[in-house]
């Protein structure tokens, strides 16, 4: 699709809506027209399959908001007479993946994507141009986080500086009162054509940095870039469960819409500190649990902290072996996604580093009694080893 196709086609005409008709309304029109002239329907039809196509195209841009704005955008202006194909070149033609920013190179400053290259093709100065929906900005940044904060989710405030448009001059970048004058080197297209090897390249006009307007005198707060950083806060509720280094997206948190667009999104990077006691396993926490060695050998029922703050009891079972492993089930973390982790409880077998008199008789008097174990004998019992 061209810049071409949008001034020529009527999208709405195809699928047989009105200009304002809301998102759900144009997927009913386009899967009602789908269904009745599909190509397997209709087989050999070439009348069906023509309208198949453009039916297909036409919910390809309406069928997505920030397309849609592009779209209204551009005929809004077609019918005004503010916009001119440019000559010999023809439009610039945007097919899948086509990128504009290749073509206008962040004109006129801030985040060039393709909804805001057309606004500054085209938007602003021109005194109460309609502006169509556009969505907001989505906005990127990260956070540090305590451990139980992570496990139970928390609300943390973020700041978050953007480069927003500048108040002051409403992102025209004049100093308000101050003229606009559409550029006379581009005609106000904002960018110009150049012919080499036989092909017409189309670059930001060198005048006006493709804003296709010229500012008398410059707006003093943004320099005339009409657009300046902007730090605002946000609370956002960072979901239970989350991960160290996971990227979560806060769906309607970033910037906000134009004309009744939808807002952007946020995205953060959350960092989890370490637990003090507790590790974490994915959903599931860790805890080494130190035993006494006469409660590994003999078993013993050991209380066991839990991050929810309460204990459980642990039955150690007689015999049990230095670094072995126990569940307690469902007192994990539960993720964003619902599941619910266990408890993982590693023990550790603790040697006193003082003994006093009764203990020092006591583990002596064990060793009398062991002296026919040898924990070692396996070693020994390999050939060639001496
Ligand atoms: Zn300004
Ligand atoms: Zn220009």
């Amino acid at each position: 699709m061209s810049v071409k196709d949008f001034i020529e086609k009527d999208y709405y005409a195809a699928l047989g809506v009105p200009k304002n008709a809301d998102a759900d309304a144009i997927k009913k029109a386009y899967r009602k027209l789908a269904v009745k002239f599909h190509p397997d329907k209709n087989k050999g039809d070439t009348d069906s399959e023509e309208r198949f196509k453009e039916i297909s195209e036409a919910y390809n841009v309406l069928g997505d908001d920030a397309r849609r704005a592009e779209y209204d955008e551009v005929r809004s202006v077609s019918a005004s007479g503010g916009y001119r194909m440019p000559r010999g070149g023809g439009a610039p033609s945007g097919g899948a993946g086509f990128d504009f920013n290749d073509l206008f190179g962040g004109a006129g400053g801030g985040s060039a994507d393709f909804g805001s290259t057309f606004s500054d093709l085209f938007g602003g100065g021109g005194g109460g141009r309609r502006r169509g929906p556009r969505r907001g900005d989505d906005f990127e940044t990260r956070t540090q986080i305590g451990f139980r904060d992570a496990v139970e989710g928390v609300t943390v405030a973020l700041r978050i500086t953007t480069d927003g448009r500048c108040t002051v001059c409403a992102g025209t970048g004049a100093r308000p009162g101050t003229r606009i004058s559409t550029c006379t080197t581009c005609q106000g297209l904002g960018q110009v054509s150049r012919n080499a090897g036989g092909f017409a390249f189309a670059e930001p006009c060198p005048t006006c940095h493709g804003r296709g307007q010229v500012v008398e005198v410059p707006c003093t707060n943004c320099h005339g870039r009409g657009t300046a950083a902007q730090t605002r806060t946000i609370n956002a509720r960072i979901p239970a469960g989350v991960r160290d280094g996971q990227r979560i997206r806060l769906k309607g948190k970033g910037g906000p819409g134009e004309a009744g667009g939808p807002a952007g999104d946020l995205f953060v990077t959350v960092n989890v500190t370490a637990g003090k006691i507790f590790g974490r396993q994915g959903k599931h926490l860790t805890l080494t649990l130190p035993l006494r060695f006469d409660e590994a050998a003999l078993g013993a029922d050991v209380r066991v902290p839990t991050l929810q703050g309460d204990s459980v009891t642990l039955r150690i079972p007689a015999g049990t072996t230095n670094g072995r492993t126990f569940r307690v089930k469902g007192r994990g973390v539960t993720t964003t996604k619902g599941d619910k982790g266990d408890l993982l409880v590693t023990v550790e077998v603790a040697v006193p580093q003082r003994l006093d008199g009764a203990m020092k008789d006591a583990v002596e008097a064990y060793r009398s009694a062991s002296l026919d174990i040898d924990p070692r004998a396996e070693l020994f019992a390999h050939e060639g080893t001496p």
